[in-house]
C-alpha cells in the first residue's frame, strides 16, 4: 500500500492538492491579475483556484509557504533572546497603553497599538490585515485601516480563515510605507515575497504577526454557531474572544507548546514582531491580557 503519491511538487495546485495550503492568499497577489481566485470551501479553508488549469511551475514556488520557508532553527545564537524557540533580537512582555484597544483586543493588543501608533507617529499609510465580513459575519475579509476608529472595529482574533496577502497589491501601490499583519505563515510568504519585489519591499514598513497554532475552517464556527443555537442568518457579528483579555477559546498556549513541535514556525520567526497571546493564568482569570512580545532578526531581510 502507498500512503504517499510519489508524485512530486511541481505546481502550486500540487501544494493545494497535497493538503499544504494555507490559503495565504499570495499567490492570487503574484500571479496575473484574473487568473487566480481565492475559494472559501466551507469545510477546508481558502485554496486558489487556478484558471484554465494554468498554475505557475516549481521554479516560481518559492514565495509559497505550503511548499517551502526559510529554514531558521539552523542559525547560531547570537543575542541575549536567542533561545530554544529561535532566534530573537528581544523578547518583552507588555500590553497597550491605550485602555480602548487593550479593552477590545484580542489579548493585550499589541499588534493594534503598533499599527496605530505606525499611522499616527511615524507616518505610515495604511495597514493591511483582516477583519470579520459585516454581511456575513462567519466570514473574514482582507481590509485597509487607515485611522483609530477602523483599527479599533479590527481587534481581536478571528479563528477562521484568512488570506491577508491578496492584500499586498494595496501597499505596494500605496504612497508611503505600510503595516501588515498576518498570521506567520502570511508572514513567511512575505518575508519570500519582498526579496524579489523591491516595490513591495520598499512600501513594507512594520511586517506583524502573532503566534499561531493553525486556523479552524469556517465549518468550525458555523459548528459552534448551531450549538449555542443561534439562527445564522440572524447572526450580526462574532467575536471569537471576549474583550477584557477574558476568552472562552479553547487554544491555549500551554496546550500547543506540548502537542505541536514547529514553534519557530507557529511564531513568525521571518524578519516580523510577533505577539503570542500570554494567557491568563487561574487565579487571574478575567484581568486584561498581556503579551509576550517577539522582535525577530532582521537578518531573513535581504540586505
Ligand atoms: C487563527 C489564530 C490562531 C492563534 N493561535 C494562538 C495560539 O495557539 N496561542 C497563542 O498564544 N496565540 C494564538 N493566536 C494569537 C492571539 O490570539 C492574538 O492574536 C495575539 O496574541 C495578538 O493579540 P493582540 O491583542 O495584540 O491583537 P489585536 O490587537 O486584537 O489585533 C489582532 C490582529 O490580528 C488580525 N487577525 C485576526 N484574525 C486573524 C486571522 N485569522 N488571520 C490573520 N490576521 C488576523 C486582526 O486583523 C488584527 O489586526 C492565534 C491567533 C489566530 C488569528
Ligand atoms: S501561495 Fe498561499 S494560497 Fe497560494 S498555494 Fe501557496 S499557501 Fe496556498
Amino acid at each position: 500500500m502507498t500512503l504517499f503519491p510519489s508524485r512530486k511538487i511541481r505546481t502550486l495546485q500540487d501544494v493545494v492538492a497535497w493538503r499544504l495550503c494555507c490559503g495565504c492568499g499570495a499567490c492570487a497577489y503574484a500571479m496575473p491579475e484574473g487568473s487566480v481566485h481565492l475559494v472559501n470551501f466551507e469545510d477546508v479553508g481558502i485554496r486558489p483556484c487556478f484558471i484554465n488549469n494554468h498554475t505557475p511551475d516549481i521554479e516560481n514556488l518559492s514565495y509559497c509557504p505550503g511548499y517551502r520557508i526559510a529554514d531558521t532553527n539552523l542559525a547560531p545564537k547570537i543575542t541575549r533572546g536567542d533561545h530554544e524557540f529561535g532566534v530573537a533580537l528581544e523578547i518583552w512582555e507588555g500590553h497597550a497603553s491605550d485602555a480602548e484597544i487593550r479593552y477590545r483586543a484580542s489579548s493585550g493588543g499589541i499588534l493594534s497599538a503598533l499599527a496605530l501608533y505606525c499611522l499616527e507617529n511615524e507616518g505610515m499609510k495604511l495597514v493591511v490585515h483582516t477583519a470579520m465580513d459585516e454581511k456575513q459575519p462567519w466570514l473574514n475579509r482582507t481590509v485597509i485601516s487607515r485611522t483609530r476608529t477602523e483599527i479599533l472595529a479590527r481587534t481581536g482574533s478571528r479563528y477562521s480563515p484568512s488570506s491577508p496577502c491578496e492584500g499586498l497589491k494595496w501597499i505596494e501601490e500605496s504612497d508611503g510605507p505600510c503595516v501588515f499583519i498576518g498570521r506567520p505563515c502570511d508572514v513567511a510568504a512575505v518575508s519570500a515575497l519582498r526579496r524579489h519585489r523591491p516595490q513591495l519591499d520598499k512600501k513594507l514598513g512594520l511586517v506583524l504577526t502573532f503566534f499561531c497554532a493553525g486556523t479552524p475552517s469556517t465549518l468550525g464556527t458555523l459548528e459552534l454557531l448551531k450549538r449555542l443555537g443561534a439562527s445564522i442568518p440572524a447572526v450580526q457579528s462574532i467575536r471569537y474572544r471576549a474583550t477584557a483579555g477574558r476568552e472562552i477559546s479553547m487554544y491555549t498556549s500551554a496546550m500547543h507548546l506540548r502537542i505541536n513541535p514547529s514553534l519557530r514556525e507557529m511564531l513568525g520567526q521571518l524578519n516580523s514582531v510577533s505577539a503570542p497571546a500570554l494567557q491568563t493564568l487561574p487565579g487571574r482569570f478575567g484581568t486584561p491580557g498581556r503579551h509576550i512580545l517577539w522582535r525577530c532578526m532582521a537578518k531573513a531581510r535581504p540586505q
